[in-house]
Parts: structure tokens; sequence; C-alpha cells
């Protein structure tokens, strides 16, 4: 293997070197695999070691093109005849918009379904939170949107950090995703002549968003509950609510591991259950809680990603951590959370600071020659619409340079006097009345009158289990979708781009790929619940809730003392720009932390009953790992890539610099022991969006 790679190459040979999922190129000089000219590069994290070089198991790539492949592998998978579908039990953990979606079509196509929230309702999960909107090619508007233009804003906004083949499927799936919740009940807003309105969000410079005013995830969400609630009706799904997943159940053929069960911890009775299925979904949403204050439900949580991890399906890129420039800003201490104003909002807002330091003046009284637009004046092209991460780092750079507003110094102004003056307040109030009810209730300023105040904050997680072209982990039968997975979004995530990610995973890909797998699995029995893997599996879980019961220490703290360190040590050492110096600090404190927590926690009551602090002190002990791997990974990815900002690799004109020669590759990460993890990766290839630097000038 001696041409050099080229992540150019693309569907012209890029190609790994074999096409099993999961599967190990050839071996190098240094006995390091190697793939297409592709070799890792040495890692600078304490405790790393390379891996394999994983395939994404894309369909005949040497002949397909990539902008093809979804409808290739669509025309080319295995298929289970109505009449079999019955005889497979498939496990849905999440009831989100992907989960939701997932065991929604899966038991409508005919499949025994059975579906896991730790909520009360599957309508309860955390999309029902989300603002703004949908993004969708439909290209009804005279602007000259297509699919191409979408793959390529979601490649290019992802710093080319993601895969192009599933990117292509994003954009091609939006259409039918935005007819279907229409169908099924999502009440988009309209344009005067009846037909859909849509807005525009960052990184793009077309209208394609589609809304529901500042209630798109409700919509969505509702719609997609009303669908799952139609099957759990019908008798084809059956709902488990209340369930906390606590494990997997492994097993091992051929070398390989399968998931074939999971075990769960009823939240009401404490009672522990296992469940086993031929095939197991895992739509449990992002891990940007890990922060402690950001703009996720408080219930978001990493445990079911970090039990899949600790099971042998890779993590992929956890450092990539998108901080949304809207943010409501961190007022006091013991805020609990941080409030999302929606991107939407750049739509018409203008986002200034005063061009002189600590210029603590009313807002109404400062010159319009006295205010920096600092993205109009940085990015002429995009403006107050350029994509998140680099909104939210020349934000974070006005405050760190003293021009903050607020009693804090720690803010930007919003200001909607422009559109206002404009379209008038009524246009304003029409679009963004609810967001603007909020945050008069959160902040006590009337933004109609005085201009927001806004902050960089943690929201969105591009890194997530490692999944192949199937949205299969590197586990044979375990599968993930939505913010749970690393799927589409590269290095950062577009706008509107994640409720169309869980609903293309939810409706329109597992619904074919999990078929497609179990195809081949006709015949088999689910595993028996008294096999030694699911007794394993139990004793696992159990051991775990008696070893956190038990500490007994000398300082004893609950959940939230620890939770509030890691958060600060996170916004630290892992924030919107890294160094090397802060992520070795930040390792350290969080080993540190970790010591602590396992020698003081303390949670009263007992593991048999309702016990919230049993629940978040269990989401805890994974957060301080999730968070200690969070800062390998961002110490050992030796380059800046979009919400990647290592201070160590910036361009001339302090924008961040990527290093494709060595770091054109997903990190999927495998536990070695306390300290210790391997480094998997899979190349990446571009093809129809061939690799070139980022520029919203
Ligand atoms: C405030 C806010 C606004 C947003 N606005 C937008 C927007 O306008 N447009 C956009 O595209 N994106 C937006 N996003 C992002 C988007 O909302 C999420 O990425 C998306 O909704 C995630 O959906 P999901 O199906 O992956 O997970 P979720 O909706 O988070 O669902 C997770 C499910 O998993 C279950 N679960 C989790 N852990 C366990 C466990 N251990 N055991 C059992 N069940 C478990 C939960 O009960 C829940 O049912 C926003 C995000 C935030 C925070």
């Amino acid at each position: 293997m001696t041409t050099a790679y080229n992540p150019n190459k693309g569907a012209q040979g890029g190609a790994a070197d074999t096409t099993a999922t999961g599967a190990v190129g050839a071996q190098g000089a240094a006995g390091q695999e190697t793939s297409g000219g592709f070799r890792q590069p040495e890692s600078a994290a304490p405790g790393v070691t390379p891996g394999h070089i994983l395939d994404a198991a894309e369909p005949n790539r040497d002949e397909v093109r990539m902008k093809d492949m979804w409808g290739y592998q669509k025309d080319h998978m295995n298929l289970v005849s109505p009449l079999n579908r019955r005889k497979f039990t498939v496990l849905v953990v999440g009831t989100g918009l992907s989960g939701g979606a997932a065991a929604a079509a899966l038991g409508e196509l005919g499949y025994n379904v059975k579906a896991f929230t730790y909520h009360d309702a599957p309508r309860r999960a955390h999309s029902i939170a989300a603002q703004g909107g949908v993004n969708s090619a439909r290209g009804k508007k005279v602007d000259n949107d297509s699919a191409y233009r979408h793959t390529k804003d979601t490649v290019k906004g992802g710093d080319y950090r993601c895969r192009e083949s599933d990117c292509w499927r994003l954009a091609i799936e939006s259409v039918r995703v935005i007819d279907h919740m229409n169908a099924i009940g999502a009440p988009f807003a309209r344009e005067y002549g009846g037909t859909l309105a849509t807005r525009s969000f960052g990184g793009v410079q077309v209208s394609r968003t589609y809304y529901t005013r500042g209630q798109t995830g409700q919509q969505l969400q509702l719609s997609t509950a009303s669908a799952l609630q139609r099957q759990i009706h019908l008798g084809n799904v059956e709902i488990f609510t209340h369930n906390d997943l606590m494990d997997l159940v492994i097993t091992e053929k051929d070398g390989k591991k399968h998931c074939e069960g999971i075990v769960t911890r009823n939240l009401i009775t404490g009672e522990i259950v296992p469940f086993t299925g031929h095939a197991v979904i895992l739509a449990t949403g992002g891990y940007g809680n890990v922060y402690h204050k950001t703009t996720l439900a408080k219930n978001s949580n990493s445990s079911a990603m970090m039990r899949a991890y600790e099971r042998g399906a890779y993590l992929a890129s956890p450092a990539f951590i998108q901080f949304h420039p809207t943010g409501l800003p961190v007022n006091a201490k013991w805020q609990a959370k941080t409030t999302l104003m929606s991107e939407s909002l750049r739509n018409d807002g203008r986002i200034w600071t005063p061009k002189e330091k600590g210029d603590d003046r009313d807002p109404k009284d400062i010159p319009e020659e006295e205010r920096d637009y600092f993205l109009e004046r940085r990015y002429p092209a995009f403006g107050n619409l350029v994509p998140r991460d680099v909104a939210s780092r020349a934000i974070s750079q006005q405050l760190n340079a003293g021009y903050g507003v607020g009693p804090l110094h720690n803010s930007a102004y919003l200001d909607f006097t422009d559109a206002i003056e404009r379209l008038g307040e009524d246009t304003i109030r029409e679009r963004y009345s609810n967001l603007f009810e909020m945050y008069e209730d959160s902040i006590g300023d009337d933004p109609y009158k005085v201009p927001m105040r806004i902050a960089p904050t943690v929201h969105f997680t591009m890194g997530g289990l490692w999944t192949d072209f199937n949205e299969m982990t590197s586990i044979d039968g375990l599968f993930a979708a939505g913010e749970c997975s690393w799927t589409y979004h590269g290095a950062n995530r577009l706008g509107a781009n994640s409720l169309l990610s869980a609903s293309v995973d939810g409706w329109f890909t597992l619904p074919f790929t999990v078929p497609n797998y179990l195809a081949n699995h006709l015949g088999e029995e689910v595993l028996p619940e008294d096999a030694p893997e699911v007794t394993e599996a139990v004793n696992r879980a159990k051991d775990t809730i008696e070893q956190i019961m038990s500490v007994n220490g000398t300082e004893p703290h609950g959940p939230e003392y620890y939770h509030e360190q890691l958060g600060d040590i996170l916004y630290e050492h892992c924030g919107v720009s890294r160094t090397v110096e802060g992520l070795t600090e930040g390792i350290q404190k969080i080993r540190a932390l970790r010591d602590d927590f396992r020698a003081n926690i303390s949670i009263p009551g007992s593991p048999n009953e309702m016990n919230q602090t049993l629940e978040a002190a269990l989401r805890l002990a994974d957060y301080i790992n999730l968070g200690e791997l969070m800062c390998i990974d961002a110490l050992d990815r030796d380059e800046s890539c979009g919400a990647h900002y290592r201070m160590d690799h910036l361009t001339e004109d302090g924008e961040a610099e990527r290093d494709d020669e060595n770091w054109c590759f997903v990190s999927a990460w495998e536990p070695a022991g306390e300290g210790e993890f391997i480094r998997h990766a899979e190349p990446l290839y571009f093809d129809s969006i061939p690799l070139m630097t980022r520029n919203y000038k």
C-alpha cells in the first residue's frame, strides 16, 4: 500500500481494504494498520493507543458515487417479508423524535417492537423543547436550493469531519420528512398563499428551514408521539415508561459481539428487569449535560451511550461540542441551567458589543458609530448568520477581550431595533412572540424595547456512538439514532439539521437498515431470559447500584456538588477554545474529582423505590468518565476543526486551521482500562464536496 492517502478521491478509489463493518486494513511498516494510503497519527494524549481502521460499510464504493449511495443501498438491501416480520423483536430505547419515529415505523411495518423511556410518556422527550425549525431542500422557493447545496452546507458546516454519503442521505430524505410530518399533523407555518413558509438558519445562503413558530420540536414530537401511540393502541408496540437503561446484553459469536437485549431499572419501584430481542436501537439523545449548565432538558444524559461504549460500541469524536451563540447568559452561581434563544432570531436580530471596553451605558445611549457589529464586520457574506461555531467563537473573543455587556460583562447584545423599524412590531411578534415572552420571563427586559443579552452556552453534541452507513454501531445488532449517534454533523452542526437528522434516522433510515440486518437472522429465537449473558448483565446492573449506594465517605456530598464542579472544569478546560496545557490540567482535575466522588458520594434512601439522588449519582459516574474522554479526545486531535478550536492551530486571521493531511478521519474510542484508551479511525473521503478551507467572509 504505497499510495498517499487522498481524502478527495472519494468514490474513485478511496475505499478501505475490506468491506465488512469494523474491518481492518493492511499492516503498515510500524505495525500500524493502513488503508488506501491512510495511517493514523500517533497521539500526544496520555494513555492513547492507535487501533483499527474502520470501514463505513458504504455500498460498492468503487462504482457508486456518494450522492447515489443511499438509493443504491436501498435497492440492494435484504428484505423481510410481511409474514415474517412479527417473528422479530426490536427493542427501541428512547422515544424522542428519532426513537419514537423508529418505533412507530417498525411497528407499522409489522415488527414486534418494545419501546423504552425514562419519561412518564413518550411525548415528554427533550425533542419537545426544540424551537427554531427543521431543514429541507424542498426547493419550492426560487432561491436556487438543492440536495447538493444542502449536502455541501452540511459537510462544509461540519468542517469536513463528517461522512459525505450520510449527508447526502440527510439532504435527499429531507424532502420526505417535511411532507411526512405535515401529513401526520405538524402544523408548519404557511405563507399567505398557502405554501409552507421557510426562514434561514446559520451557515447557509438559502431559506430552507421549515418551522411552527418557535415550537417546531414540540409539534414534530407531538406528531411522532401520536403516531407511536397509534401503534401502541394497535398492539404493534409495547411501551415501557419510567424504565431507565442500566446495561446491555452482549453475546459473542465467531469472535464478534452481538447485542441481544437490555436491562432496565423501573424508576418507580427500583426493579431491575432484562428484555431480549433480535436488535436494539439506542435513541437516547445528546450528552451535553455533562457540562452541568446547558440548554438541554435537565434529564438528558449520557448513561445509555456510556454503557454501550463500555460494552464495546465505539464512541466517536466526544470532544465535538456545540456552543450555541444565542444562549441566555449565566446570571448567578446557583443557576441550574442555561436557556436557549433560538437561532432563528439571527434572521432579524443584529449582534453587537460597544467599541469601548467596559462601556456600561444603556444600549439606547450608545450611538451607532460606537457599536461594533462584529459578525457583520468580520464575515460580510454571512453576517449574523455565520455557523454556530464561528459565531460563538467571535462572541467569546469579544467577551474575553473585555467588551462584554450586562451586570457580569458576560454577554453581547442581540438587537431587533432595525428589524422592528423596517418590518414593524407586528411582524416581529408574529415571527418570534413566544421567544420574546420567554426572554422577558427569564431576564425581565422587554426585547421589543431593549436589546436581548446573549452568550455562548453548551447546546448540542456532534459526537456520539460511531455508526456505519446503516447506522449500526461496532456491536452487531446495536443501532444508534438521533443525537446519541455521531452521524452527519462532523465538527459543527448546522441549525435545524438535528430535528432533521432525528427524523431521517427514525422515519427513513432505520426502518430499512434494521430489517436489512434482521433478514440474516430469520429463524433465530430471541435469547432466553435465563441465558448466562442475561444473568451477567442483570448482576452487573445490581452490583453497580449496590456499590454506589454503599459508599460511606468521611466528607459526604450529593451528586449536584460534583456535577457543578465537573461543569466548571469542562467549560474552563474543554470549552469554546482549548489549549494543550488547559486540557492536560482538565484531565488531572477530572481524575481527582472522580477519586473524591468514589470515596464520598452520598445517596440517601433505598434502591428499591423512587430515588432521584441515585439516578443523578449514576448519571454523574458516567459524566465523569465521559468528561475525561472528551478532554483526551480534544488533546489527541492535534488540529482545529469546527467547534474544536485549538489555540495552537489557528490561521493568521485567527480562524480554525484544519490539518487534513493527518487528521481527516473520525476518532472512534474504545476503553482499555482506567486511563487507557484505544483510538480507532475511520478515514474520511470526499467526492462531490471536495475538501476546502471554510470561508464565510
Ligand atoms: C433548547 C433546544 C432547542 C433546540 N432547537 C432545535 C431546532 O430548532 N432545530 C433542530 O434541528 N434542533 C434543535 N435542537 C436539537 C434537537 O432538539 C435534538 O438534537 C433532538 O431533539 C434530539 O432528539 P433525539 O431523538 O435524539 O433525543 P431526545 O428527544 O433527547 O430523546 C431521548 C429519549 O431517550 C430517552 N432516554 C434517554 N436516556 C435513557 C435511558 N438511560 N433509559 C431509557 N430512556 C432513555 C428519553 O426518555 C427520551 O425519550 C434543540 C436543542 C435544544 C436543547
